[in-house]
């Protein structure tokens, strides 16, 4: 991976009345700012070769013999999804990103703000508690907890005191004469995971407010963004006073300039972090700001105390998917392009993730003219590339579940890709679609196999129980059909959907 460095050099055009040549002399203050965005595992990935958090934490921790002025920040996405979060404590309660947030702790994390994902807990009360357990504090501007009809902020207990989650934080650093620069990082969510006890404030209304409060109250503000990077730059353009923003939800890396204003996004799962050093004059208020991107691999050490942690959690992981029968470390193929999972492009559009996933499905369940599967099943929301181990699988497909054949009439299965493609796109009831066109032909006529669909005829179709059921959005009326579900499929694998593609992966 290239290593990207940028400079800059950014001039706060603030004089005071007075005039800068009239101050006195000051030094100037460094800090530097540690930058994770997007991080599900906390394990390395790619057959341990890229991420993992234990390096991370050996990466703060050489930043800090650098300079005691060093703070690490995550950007939103870390509670879910996981293979690991999908199973039970000893207690019943759903692990549900305590291994996360016990790892973040050891690391030495400092702030994040919330991602969409934090929000796929379903219970207010469990993300509560898992924020209580947090050492590092949550920022958000524009998210209210809405409890019993009435918005409040959320709040974090830290250190027995109930507070609320603020807008910003302000994190004061000190140079060698004690003078002091004041950080503000200023949280904002975009509005995309719809929860009851989630109610979502205007993004850039909210943040313009946040930041005009902050004009007299911080020297330097910064946003810690979980937005799309449209938005990103979008929200750069109207608030120059904001030099940088920390950046989340795309999950691949990249720096963009808005004028003199940086985006700045580092790879999920950490294998890459953005690692931004600044220098900051209180006299003159002129900044210097150097971003580098650095890949988290191999070469790293691990930091002792996060790695007990990590291996205290893959020691439930492996224990638990033994007792499933898998072997989370087992290498399954080696992928030489990226394998396309990320929530954004897998939920609007055909990937080579999904065609495998349904070519598997094919292989282990011939015979069919139609193979589907819901996106929203395939939650791994990243890329898989290089070596792919079973854990890579069982976190694509945490809930697991059968593949069933069923017989629809042709008008039945048309209204299913129709709903799916077209009504659903964007969301988990999107298809991945094998054997049909995934959209009409010119004529504007679903086709199968290349020809329009007869609607009296009978098709024979083979999708998750889980849709044949009628539970996925939309797709209700599919649950008045019947199917049959085999227990054994081709070459004596299990009916399991990860059986089934980590058959299929073998085969490479
Ligand atoms: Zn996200």
């Amino acid at each position: 991976m290239p290593n990207r460095n940028f400079l800059w050099l950014i001039a706060l055009l603030l004089l005071s009345a007075c005039g800068t040549a009239r101050l006195p002399h000051l030094e100037n203050v460094q800090f530097t700012i540690l930058q994770l965005n997007d991080v599900y595992e906390i394990a390395p990935l790619e057959g341990g070769k890229s991420g993992g958090l234990a390096r991370v934490a050996t990466v703060k921790q050489e930043l800090l013999r650098e300079n005691p002025n060093t703070i690490a920040v995550l950007a939103g996405d870390f509670l879910s999804p996981s293979f690991i979060g999908t199973l039970k404590l000893d207690n019943g309660e759903s692990i549900a990103g305590l291994q996360m947030v016990e790892t973040l702790n050891a690391m030495g994390l400092d702030y994040a703000t919330f991602g969409n994902h934090e929000f796929d807990l379903k219970d207010a009360a469990l993300l509560k508690k898992r924020m209580d357990q947090s050492r590092f504090l949550y920022t958000c501007s524009n998210t209210l907890l809405v409890k019993d009809g009435v918005e409040q902020p959320f709040t974090q207990n830290i250190n027995g005191v109930e507070q609320p989650v603020p807008p910003y934080i302000i994190h004061e650093f000190s140079g060698p004469r004690g003078q002091k620069t004041r950080v503000a990082i200023v949280g904002v969510v975009l509005p995309f995971n719809q929860q009851p006890y989630v109610k979502y404030l205007p993004v850039e209304e909210t943040f313009r407010k946040m930041v005009r409060e902050l004009e007299d109250k911080a020297d330097v503000i910064l946003g810690l963004t979980h937005l799309a990077v449209d938005e990103d730059l979008a929200l750069a353009a109207t608030t120059p006073q904001v030099p940088l923003f920390m950046g989340g939800h795309d999950h691949h890396h990249m720096g963009h300039y808005v004028e003199q204003t940086v985006v700045a996004k580092a790879d999920a799962n950490a294998k890459t972090v953005y690692i931004h050093r600044f220098t900051y004059n209180p006299a003159t208020r002129m900044m210097r700001l150097r971003s580098t991107l650095k890949p988290i691999n191999d070469q790293i050490a691990d930091e002792p105390t996060t790695l007990e942690v990590v291996n205290k959690w893959e020691g439930v992981v492996s224990e638990r998917a033994a007792k499933m029968g898998y072997d989370i470390k087992e290498v399954v193929m080696t992928a030489t392009e990226p394998l396309e999972c990320t929530e954004t492009v897998i939920r609007s559009n055909q990937t080579n993730y999904g065609q495998l996933t349904l070519e598997a499905s094919r292989t282990a369940l011939p015979g069919s003219e139609v193979y589907l599967i819901n996106s929203g099943s395939m939650r791994l929301d990243d890329r898989l590339m290089g070596d792919v181990t079973v854990l890579d699988v069982l976190r694509t497909f945490p809930y697991g579940g059968n593949i069933v054949r069923m017989q629809l009439p042709g008008a039945v299965l048309e209204q299913a890709l129709r709903t799916s493609l077209v009504t659903n796109r964007g969301e988990g009831g999107y298809f991945q679609v094998l054997g049909a066109g995934a959209e009409p032909d010119a004529q504007g006529r679903w086709t199968v196999q290349g020809r329009p669909i007869e609607s009296q005829r009978m098709y024979s179709v083979v999708l998750p129980q889980f849709v044949a059921d009628g539970k996925e959005a939309n797709l209700s009326f599919l649950g008045q059909y019947s199917y049959e579900t085999p227990q054994a499929l081709k070459g004596g694998v299990r009916n399991d959907i990860r059986d089934i593609v980590i058959a299929y992966m073998k085969t490479f």
